[in-house]
């Protein structure tokens, strides 16, 4: 990729994404620093909704089971492309991972967040408390939670309160999972920036998700799941922030050390809370999560601390990559 940035005009970079997600604040914050910018949606329908905002310059519609055609294209217009949640489960990690565009932060990540256990293995490997993983059924003694490979946005979980209902429910899996504690507390996530620019992890917000039917109005009638139906804002305690961010720190550590890339960009750690305060970090994304749309358009709370003005973390995103740009230092932030 490197190869492929000596190329690029840096005077006319163009920034893309796909149209999903947190696609609307990543394009605003790359048009207000005068990037040119990109959607690229499934079909015409959604294509027609982000035709309508003036910060999009193109809308394109891709064919996502084959993206590399795409992502020629992408790199004939210069573009740079900042990959979320939607771009990996549309193309699929193994297509997300080859993808000969320019893409922002560290691509190998890929392969750690699709497998369950490799995931935690990573967040063990930096020092981070997490729950614990059974390998089997047999091991349980409490209660559970089953959860499936790939990013899926919390659909198919289930909660066992022990070991028997387990077995019984495990029967009916077809697809690989895992089975981790279940952690009694509140859900918090965090969300780093990771800048090569000014070398430092910074702590850029929080949100909570709302998910259905965990969060709705079951009356105890329905069974406990955890779709992701939006996200809800979240400031913490200052009293839990420097814990936070040395787990941010901890964590960027290790995915240099055992991923062998550094990270760049936004990324996220996903934790309960526990009533002792203690942290439990359950789930990590090496990129943007849609828990940033809380705060697109006024900023974050903590970004104020950094520099002394509120910004999103689509312009968060874009005020690096015009700085990296300056500085000659793109390649440490796309591979
Ligand atoms: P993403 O789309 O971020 O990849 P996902 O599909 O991997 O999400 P998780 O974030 O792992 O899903 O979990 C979904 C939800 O399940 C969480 O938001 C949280 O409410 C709950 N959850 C996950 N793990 C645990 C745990 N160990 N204990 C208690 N609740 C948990």
């Amino acid at each position: 990729m490197s190869q492929i940035l000596k190329r690029y005009d840096l005077d006319k970079l163009a920034v893309a994404t796909i149209a999903s997600h947190t696609a609307l604040q990543i394009l605003r914050g790359a048009k207000k620093y005068g990037f040119r910018t990109i959607a690229i949606a499934k079909n015409e329908d959604i294509a027609q909704f982000y035709k309508q905002f003036f910060f999009i310059d193109e809308v394109w519609t891709g064919d996502f089971s084959n993206f590399r055609k795409t992502a020629e294209r992408l790199v004939a217009e210069n573009a740079l492309l900042i990959p979320h949640g939607s771009y990996v489960e549309y193309v699929g990690w193994r297509q997300a991972l080859e993808a000969p565009v320019p893409t922002l932060g560290c691509r190998e990540l890929l392969r750690w967040e699709a497998d369950q256990y490799k995931k935690m293995a990573l967040l063990e490997e930096a020092g981070i408390p997490i729950p614990r993983v059974y390998r089997s059924p047999t091991e349980v003694d409490g209660p559970v939670i089953v959860k499936f490979f790939g990013a899926k946005g919390g659909r198919g979980y289930f909660v066992a309160k022990g070991r028997e209902e387990l077995e019984a429910r495990l029967k009916a899996l077809g697809e690989e999972y895992i089975i981790q504690e279940y952690l009694f507390g509140v859900p918090a996530y965090y969300h780093y920036f990771a800048s090569p620019v000014y070398s430092r992890i910074e702590v850029f917000g929080a949100d909570i998700r709302y998910e259905s039917n965990v969060d709705g109005r079951t009356f105890g009638w329905a069974e406990p799941t955890f779709v992701v139906v939006g996200n809800l804002s979240l400031v913490l305690r200052e009293s839990l922030l420097p814990i936070i961010h040395k787990y941010g720190v901890q964590f960027a550590k290790a995915v240099e050390r055992r991923v062998g890339c550094r990270l760049a960009g936004p990324y996220c750690l996903e934790s309960i809370i526990k009533d002792d305060m203690s942290i439990v970090v359950f789930e990590f994304s090496g990129r943007i999560v849609a828990g940033t749309n809380i705060y697109m358009g006024y900023g974050s709370p903590y970004s104020v601390l950094y520099f002394d003005k509120p910004m999103d973390m689509g312009e968060r995103i874009a005020h690096e990559i015009r700085e990296a740009a300056k500085a000659g230092k793109l390649d440490q932030l796309f591979t």
